[in-house]
């Protein structure tokens, strides 16, 4: 006979997972690594279990305690095998279920929890997304890796397979575990097979399924769907059925939005990878799960489908307008059930009596809502109406009498009595009438003796070993009848059976058997019968989650003052916008920002820590809002829809948060100029600082010439170049705007302000002379500055015909300026070294680079070089 310890490391064998939960009677085990790795983790006690002469470590956890830790391994990223014993009888082993990152159903936070696979063919990826806690399942297509890695990236998923080809694809495997998944998971490959996809997609959705939500039958997609619902069946979640339907998912629809520009706009996870200070946790008003998840779905995933959008802003608007009927709403949704979990969790048979009756209360809530939506002329004018439609709400009614019919109120825990209703199972309702009647004999069993016998010390009663009994005050015992059998002697009282007693109690432990046991059998008829019209609750689970977030967002849109955005078909024009998040938190200065096709691109100057990026970033995030559906932080804005947001930010900024190299950069700024269309808003802060100012300047200038001259996408771009400044001279489309500062005090106040032109002089000086630095230095720093911005030192190539190109040299190194005119530059000043040596200490301080602290520190360098 094999041992437990051998048994386990043969399944365990047999298993890809990480780690193995094997069940041994009330127990499941871990043993050798796994226990030590578990209790590590876990927090567990490890003992010794001995097999065959060798000893191993052991830890267990309760079987009805397996899921909380099952829950936690399977978040820090580890996969855990199950394995059941077989029957009471046969106590062998096999492995029912493998639990995975991507197929998590016992997940208790609000967020959709994705298992994605990606096929390749020749440039295109077939990329299909499962949510087996929702039912949610999208396919599509696209063209090309960064494509198939943004749209990856865009749905978070909690595990990704990769099929065959995109294994062998080292950048991209690499890219998808930096940029979109922590879990990179290698089932077969056989499972990613053509003929094998096709046919379990066609099994699941049904013929033509595919060809309605415009996926290639013959596609990558196909293959990426099949070896996602391969994978779903071969972990046993058993939730295959609650996929009842692909939805449509066409990545054009939405706009554009890579790894880099959600990270950069911090959607939902700041720079610091906190959840505190998102864009989605400052929008965040929902009182449902469902919303929540919506929510985040519109803010990651924004539409560019203007009826989508329209639709969305209506309904917003109608819902800011009636506070009433808002509130009376949000009121009505706080605490609904979550029903698309639900959904899942009763196809997969795991849903208990208690979750299905708060599914039932969901569901009575929904005639209410429709009324309240229905019976308010400004909402049911609007399309908050149509939220609705797609609930048939006959066969909700129905689900939900059937809930109720079927379960009581405050049902007891599943394997108990007291979960279904009487009436519902005319079975159930005869084993409980024999129930009580036997109880009633029992309950009555004292008072009939004490009238038939001459006994009044006496009561009857049951307990664990003895059962029920009689017992009776010893100074009566000699008066109890004959056929008592005595079964224990007390101090004061004795204990006595009979045979109809004895009788009647298997009678009780039979009828109380046979009753608990139909009444498992009727719940999880019950279930079954429920999770068939998963739909239903699918479909309820969507509109409320739909509801909740529009209320959301007219919750937040009321309280903050925002406005519609006005979707127009040309330009991008915002009146006193500000930043969402940041206007949470300090007395923000809102600004204009006015793009369109003669002022595409402005180039934003102004000293550091004015306001450049948030400037820059408010009017990406206004862009998103507006096509998330949402209103917008602006007194008016009139837009036309993006295809794409694309952002990169200066290389120092993620250089603190340990990611960026000059490559980095490089790498973002190549997808870019890619990637972006004349639709798209461009968002860059600084490109070019991670390398010398030559090679930065030239590669800002070719960037900005190109994104004029060739994408003509809208663009705002950041430079501490001011050199760049001057391409506003040869380029139609290219304008200055700067953030105000205020230096006519002793500091440098910044006013937030964002106006049009150059930033028109060096704070940098500013802030050296206002440092103390002797005024000879100043004066000279401020004519070496002077003539740098008098020469430029680069050719501006314009889209203008007719300009002539401009051309001038400098050097940063000497100061030393060499004209293409031939003219000669003033003779230089006759200067010592020393002072020689600290001007040139003093040029090649990057003031915008150096702290305050520091830059005091060089001065009081310097004053001690002049002096000496
Ligand atoms: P820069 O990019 O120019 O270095 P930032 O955009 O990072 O500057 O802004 C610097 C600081 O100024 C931030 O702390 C921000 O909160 C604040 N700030 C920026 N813009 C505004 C504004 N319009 N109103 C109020 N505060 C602002």
């Amino acid at each position: 006979m094999t041992s437990i310890v051998e048994e386990f490391l043969a399944l365990k064998e047999s298993s890809d997972a990480d780690v193995l939960a094997m069940q041994v009677g009330d127990f499941y085990e871990f043993f050798a690594e796994d226990a030590r790795l578990v209790a590590s983790e876990l927090d567990l006690q490890v003992s010794e279990k001995s097999s065959h002469g060798s000893s191993y470590p052991m830890a267990g956890v309760p079987l009805a305690e397996l899921t909380p830790y099952l829950k936690m391994l399977v978040e820090r990223g580890y996969s855990v095998a199950v394995a059941d014993q077989r029957s009471s009888d046969d106590t062998t082993r096999e492995i029912v279920r493998t639990v995975t990152p991507g197929t998590l159903l016992e997940t208790t936070d609000a967020n959709a929890r994705y298992l994605a696979a990606v096929v390749r063919d020749g440039s295109s990826f077939g990329l299909a997304f499962a949510d087996v806690t929702t039912g949610q399942f999208h396919v599509t297509t696209v063209e090309g890796r960064e494509r198939a890695l943004a749209e990856l990236g865009r749905f978070d998923p909690a595990e990704v397979l990769p099929g065959p080809s995109v294994r062998e694809d080292e950048s991209f495997a690499r890219a998808l575990r930096e940029d979109v998944t922590e879990t990179v998971s290698l089932p077969e490959r056989e499972s990613f097979a053509a003929g094998r996809t096709r046919h379990r997609v066609r099994e699941q959705f049904g013929e033509g399924a595919l060809e309605a939500v415009g996926v290639d039958q013959s596609g990558p997609g196909v293959q990426a769907a099949g070896a996602v619902l391969a994978y779903v069946a071969d972990t046993g979640v058993g939730v295959l059925a609650s996929f009842s339907r692909i939805q449509p998912y066409r990545p054009d629809d939405h706009v554009a939005l890579d790894a880099t520009t959600r990270r950069n706009l911090e959607l939902t996870e700041t720079m610091h990878g906190d959840a505190d200070g998102t864009l989605l946790e400052t929008l965040d008003h929902t009182v449902t799960s469902m919303g929540a998840r919506t929510l985040e779905a519109w803010l990651t995933r924004p539409s560019r489908d203007a009826r989508e959008l329209e639709r969305r802003h209506e309904s917003v608007g109608a819902l800011v307008d009636d506070a009433l009927s808002r509130d009376a709403l949000r009121e009505g949704l706080d605490g609904a059930a979550d029903l698309e979990r639900l959904a899942s969790r009763t196809v997969s048979g795991s849903a208990d009596p208690s979750s299905l009756v708060r599914g039932r209360e969901t569901l009575a809530r929904l005639p209410d809502l429709r009324e309240r939506v229905e019976s308010t002329p400004a909402l049911a004018e609007s399309p908050l109406s149509r939220v609705f439609d797609r609930v048939d709400a006959d066969a909700a009614a129905a689900l939900r009498d059937l809930l109720t019919d079927a379960l009581r109120d405050d049902p007891s825990a599943l394997g108990e009595t007291g979960i279904i209703r009487d009436g519902y199972d005319e079975e159930l309702d005869r084993l409980a009438a024999e129930h009580d009647e036997l109880q009633a004999w029992f309950d009555s069993l004292a008072d009939r003796v004490k009238a038939e016998t001459e006994l009044t010390r006496l009561t009857v009663d049951r307990n664990r070993t003895d059962g029920y009994y009689i017992q009776v005050g010893n100074s009566q015992v000699d008066r109890v009848p004959d056929e008592y059998t005595e079964i224990k002697s007390l101090t004061n009282s004795t204990r006595f059976v009979t045979e109809e007693l004895e009788e009647k109690e298997r009678a009780l432990f039979d009828v109380e058997t046979e009753r608990a046991e139909r009444e498992r059998a009727a719940f999880e008829e019950l279930r079954e019968r429920v999770a068939e019209r998963a739909a239903v609750l699918q479909d309820a689970g969507r509109a409320v989650a739909e509801l909740d977030t529009l209320a959301s967002l007219a919750e937040h849109a009321t309280a903050n003052r925002w406005t519609r955005p006005d979707l127009v078909s040309e330009g991008f024009e915002v009146e006193a916008g500000r930043h969402p998040v940041v206007e949470q938190t300090v007395e923000f200065v809102p600004n204009d920002a006015a793009l369109c096709e003669d002022r595409r691109f402005l180039v934003v100057t102004g000293p550091n820590m004015s306001g450049k990026s948030t400037y820059m970033r408010q009017n990406a995030l206004i862009a998103l809002l507006a096509q998330a559906g949402s209103f917008v932080p602006a007194a008016s804005a009139s837009l036309a829809p993006v295809d794409g947001i694309y952002t990169r930010v200066g290389a120092l900024d993620e250089l603190a948060g340990g990611r960026s190299t000059f490559m980095v950069e490089m790498q973002e700024l190549s997808r870019i100029l890619h990637a972006a269309t004349e639709d798209s808003l461009v968002v860059l802060d600084e490109v070019g600082r991670g390398t010398a100012t030559y090679d930065g300047i030239s590669i800002a200038w070719a960037a900005t010439e190109y994104l004029h001259n060739e994408v003509r996408a809208k663009t705002l771009f950041a430079t501490h170049y001011h050199e760049l400044t001057a391409l506003a001279d040869h380029l139609s489309g290219v304008e200055n705007v700067h953030v105000q500062a205020d230096d006519s005090g002793d500091d440098v106040t910044f006013l937030h302000a964002v106006a049009d032109g150059a930033a028109d002089r060096s704070y940098g000086v500013h802030v050296a002379d206002l440092a103390g630095v002797p005024s000879p230095v100043v004066d000279r720093a401020e004519r070496v500055l002077d003539d740098l911005r008098a020469e430029h030192a680069v050719e501006a190539k314009s889209d203008r015909t007719e300009s002539e190109p401009v051309q001038a040299v400098f050097d940063l190194e000497s100061g030393d300026i060499e004209r293409e005119s031939g003219e000669e530059s003033e003779p230089e000043p006759e200067l010592d070294e020393t002072t020689r040596e600290v001007l040139d200490d003093l040029r090649s301080v990057d003031v915008n680079d150096t702290t305050p602290l520091d830059l005091l520190r060089k001065v009081a360098e310097w004053q001690d070089e002049l002096d000496d």
